[in-house]
């Protein structure tokens, strides 16, 4: 799988937006974390609980943990939540590494968690390089308190072992997780995509586009005006019937593609039927709207496939505040059956004298 790297910083935002919830009350779990690691020290070596609890070393490291937590539960990138993410797990091994005690070899019960917490965190990273720098950070700690408690020999190359090991493992969980991942987040773009799209003209079906319809005027304010724009092919029929349905096929994937050179500013432009497109377009009144469908008409006039063409008649109406979207495209259709009645190949403003 080729993932498209102009995906990348959706994709990271998004599993960025799935995790957050959760990492952002996962660290503030670090401060506590580490204060249970002191008290199972004090459990298992013979050091007693006070020697920690008076140490400096606790306190600036609960506060400092619970500092950086804190501070994260703001961040809402992704990728600056990702290095503060390792930055977090690296000082709070470290710190547990300062407090581990020299000389007892306790140590090696504690060392499992250097081990394992790359493994655990590794998947919740998105970029690769950020969980390679974690779990390098982390060996790197499981060291540094392999030489705060003086350990053997035996015990570094225990250690070595399983750092190897492990780092090659967190590594390979990672990018098995994170390629699933991407697959799965094309996947759904696809599949998103497909469900927003017609098939042939690349324009909004008809289903997303009424749902974009209705939300659009449902968030209309006092004060701003929209038209709407019913597009007719005038004798496609013909087309299909001369020409066969692959020439028709082609000269309406034409057609749409001189309407799509219109989006922008919020402009809705879907299929509501076999030949028929409409429009919404916000921020224009019904003469301004005339004037800017005539020019598309125009091109659509000029396309030629195979020798074969059409011309469109299109029915405009601004919408009445508060009125529906199936009210508004009504107008715009009875417009468009004047213009077809009118001699077709012309655009036909809404006025109550239409609809008789
Ligand atoms: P009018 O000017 O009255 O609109 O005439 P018309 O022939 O365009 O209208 P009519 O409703 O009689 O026919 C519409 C035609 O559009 C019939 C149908 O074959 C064609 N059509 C609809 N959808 C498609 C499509 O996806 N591909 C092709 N090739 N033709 C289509
Ligand atoms: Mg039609
Ligand atoms: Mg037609």
């Amino acid at each position: 799988m080729v993932f498209p790297p102009e995906r990348e910083a959706v994709y990271v935002q998004r599993m960025f937006g799935w995790q957050g919830t959760r990492l952002r009350r996962l660290v503030l779990f670090a401060p506590l974390f580490f204060l249970f690691f002191i008290c199972i020290q004090a459990l298992l070596l013979p050091p007693p609980l006070s020697e920690w609890v008076q140490a400096p070393l606790t306190w600036v490291g609960f506060v400092l943990l619970g500092a950086i937590g804190l501070w994260m539960r703001t961040v809402r990138s992704a990728d600056l939540f990702a290095w503060a993410g390792v930055a977090l797990q690296t000082l709070f091994l470290v710190f547990c590494a300062l407090s581990t005690r020299a000389g007892h070899g306790g140590l090696a019960l504690l060392l499992p968690m250097f081990v394992a917490t790359p493994l655990v965190t590794a998947p919740f990273w998105a970029r690769a390089r950020t969980v390679f720098v974690a779990i390098v950070l982390a060996y790197l700690a499981g060291a540094l308190a392999l030489w705060h408690s003086a350990a053997g020999s035996t015990v570094w190359l225990a250690y070595g072992v399983q750092a190897v090991v492990g780092g090659v493992i967190a590594m390979a969980m990672h990018a098995t997780v994170d390629n699933a991942r991407r697959g799965y987040f094309l996947a759904e773009e696809e599949l998103e995509q497909r469900a927003r799209l017609d098939a042939l003209t690349s324009v909004l079906n008809r289903r997303h586009f009424i749902e974009s319809g209705e939300a659009m005027l449902m968030h209309m304010r006092p004060g701003q005006v929209l038209s709407a724009c019913f597009v007719d092919l005038d004798h496609f029929k013909r087309v299909n019937d001369e020409g066969g349905h692959r020439i028709g096929d082609q000269l309406l994937a034409a057609v749409a593609h001189c309407l799509l050179e219109l989006q922008g500013e919020g402009r809705l432009i879907g299929r509501v039927g076999g030949e028929e497109f409409a429009l919404l377009l916000p921020g224009m009144h019904a003469q301004e709207a005339e004037h800017f469908i005539a020019t598309v008409c125009k091109s659509i006039g000029a396309l030629a496939v195979d020798g074969f063409s059409c011309t469109a008649s299109v029915g405009v109406a601004e919408w009445h505040p508060g009125e529906s979207l199936s009210d508004l495209l009504h107008r715009a259709d009875l417009a468009l059956l004047a213009a077809k009645r009118g001699g077709r190949n012309r655009i036909v403003q809404w006025t109550a004298g239409v609809a008789a």
